[in-house]
């Protein structure tokens, strides 16, 4: 879990710097992704947090937010 950066959270920011936040919570088996600027939720039983990209996290936040700038990456 070193690997990818991302922990229990993506960041993500949009042309006009904001930030744009989707947690992961957890509650027994079920995870559900939680946007801080929408609102969206999608609960997911079995997908593994490990990649950066093909992510419902990582799709949310480009498509209703148009942030695909990743802080954490260079
Ligand atoms: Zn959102």
């Amino acid at each position: 879990m070193t690997d990818n950066r991302i922990g229990t959270s993506v960041r993500r920011w949009d042309r006009h710097g904001r930030e744009h936040v989707v947690r992961l919570e957890r509650a027994g088996l079920q995870r559900t992704f939680g946007c801080g600027t929408c609102g969206w939720r999608r609960g997911t039983r079995h997908l593994p947090w490990t990649s950066t990209d093909e992510h419902p996290a990582t799709e949310h936040l480009a498509e209703a937010h148009q942030a695909t700038l990743d802080p954490a990456r260079r």
